[in-house]
């Protein structure tokens, strides 16, 4: 965002642009007038120095730290000011990289594992570009960085004979190195891989490095990592034929998404926010519309508030949000969308009929009595003055009502006795 006026430098605390000619930049979670802008040159300083220091200490997490997250509110940077740290992280540590043979515990192998760090940094920065961005066109660099990730392991793998390794005691130095080299830079590159192959979807080529990453991540013990691609796969699965889902529960799989990054990466990041998105979707798709309609909500004033109205996130979370609130019925086996109820409550107005795909012009708005209007799964209603969602259809034209207070039993009534819940009331 630019700078509001009085807004200085974190770092040197200058107001006006840096000796490049750049204005202060931020895209974090820092928040005000004030907080969090810096100059793109203090940043890449001020992690040059941190980096420089982590090398001396031996402290690979720190290393990489100071390229991705913001000092002030401990956030990774987003987008644009992510790509270029990432960008400036890779010459950095390229240029303190000697492409020499690697002795276990030497400094020249140390600069190896901190080059493969930047790269691994610079990868992330483009998958989550590509991702938040359509088309993103960072496909074909994060490969060709993946690409070098793993051919550097590779060689450290033959230099250091490192294969063997993975069968000693874990509480040696070596064992913990190759779960290091193979789990972080080589597994989590083919997981890279077939994430970013996956998007361009050519072929099927990404799964095999799924499977790749999958078995190191398994023998390495990053089980966490292997239920990722797990999820992803059934994700795509799922996707493509929505029968097929591997009995894996994908609401389940996108809520514990979604507060991962929430967890990472504060609320408001664009990041967090797409997640939601995909978490309401699923929400959606199980027929669990008024969480997803209450979740959406909360999104579409984050998005609007940190991304602004134009942003194509922003109009996706619209979007999905106008969707949910449609609420739609069926009459006599026909689908239509319910608008209001008339003459206290006896008429509700219906728009439709509802083609596929949807033709609005082509619609007209009917007049029906209560006994005739059945809503759809998820519709929701209120039943027994309590806000629920309706269900399956049972017996003798009664609906299965499931209410949004979760230690209430469902319920069981005949379409006239329930009420299209048109707008969500406040929860309580
Ligand atoms: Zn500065
Ligand atoms: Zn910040």
């Amino acid at each position: 965002m630019t700078a509001p006026h009085g807004a200085s430098c974190y770092f040197c605390l200058e107001e006006n642009a840096d000796e490049g000619g750049k204005s202060l930049v931020r895209d974090c979670s820092c928040r005000g007038n004030n907080a969090g802008f810096a100059h793109l040159s203090c940043i890449i300083k001020y992690a040059e120095q941190k980096s420089k220091r982590a090398t001396t200490k031996m402290d690979l997490p720190a290393f990489s730290r100071s390229w991705r997250e913001c000092p002030n509110c401990k956030q990774p940077y987003q987008n644009q000011i992510s790509l270029d740290l990432s960008s400036a992280f890779v010459s950095f540590a390229e240029a303190n990289y000697n492409p020499g043979k690697c002795i276990i515990g030497s400094q020249l192998t140390n600069d190896k594992v901190n080059l493969m760090d930047a790269l691994r940094e610079r990868a992330i920065s483009l998958l989550n570009h590509a991702v938040l961005h359509e088309p993103s066109g960072v496909e074909v660099e994060c490969k060709m960085i993946i690409g070098k990730i793993l051919s550097m392991v590779d060689q450290m793998k033959k230099d250091l004979d490192m294969n063997r390794w993975m069968l000693m005691p874990k509480h040696t130095y070596e064992y913990r190195f190759y779960v290091l080299v193979c789990g972080k830079y080589e597994a989590d590159g083919y997981h890279y891989l077939g994430k970013i192959l996956y998007r361009t979807g050519k072929d099927d080529e990404y799964k095999k490095y799924f499977q790749k990453a999958r078995i190191i991540y398994n023998i390495t013990g990053l089980n966490a990592q292997s239920q990722d691609i797990d999820n992803y796969i059934a994700l795509t699965k799922r996707e493509q034929d929505p029968n097929q889902s591997d009995g894996i529960n994908l609401c389940e799989f996108t809520r514990k998404n979604y507060e991962l990054v929430k967890e990472s990466f504060g609320l408001t990041a664009a990041v967090v926010i797409h997640s939601g998105v995909e978490h309401a979707i699923e929400l959606k798709k199980a027929y669990r519309r008024i969480e997803a309609s209450r979740l959406l909500t909360n999104l579409a004033a984050d998005s609007r508030r940190v991304l602004g109205p134009e942003h194509h996130i922003t109009k996706k979370v619209d979007q999905q949000l106008q969707d949910c609130n449609e609420r739609l019925v069926c009459v006599q086996g026909t689908l239509f969308q319910a608008m209001r109820y008339e003459n206290d409550g006896a008429m509700c107005v219906v728009k439709g009929p509802i083609k596929v795909p949807r033709q609005i012009d082509g619609e007209r708005e009917f007049h029906y009595t209560c006994d005739l209007i059945h809503p759809v799964r998820g519709c929701p209603v209120i039943c027994h003055g309590k806000l629920g969602e309706v269900g399956e259809l049972q017996e003798h034209g009664q609906f299965e009502v499931h209410f949004e207070d979760a230690s209430q039993k469902p319920a069981s009534a005949k379409p006239e006795n329930l009420r299209i819940a048109f707008e969500l009331p406040d929860q309580g």
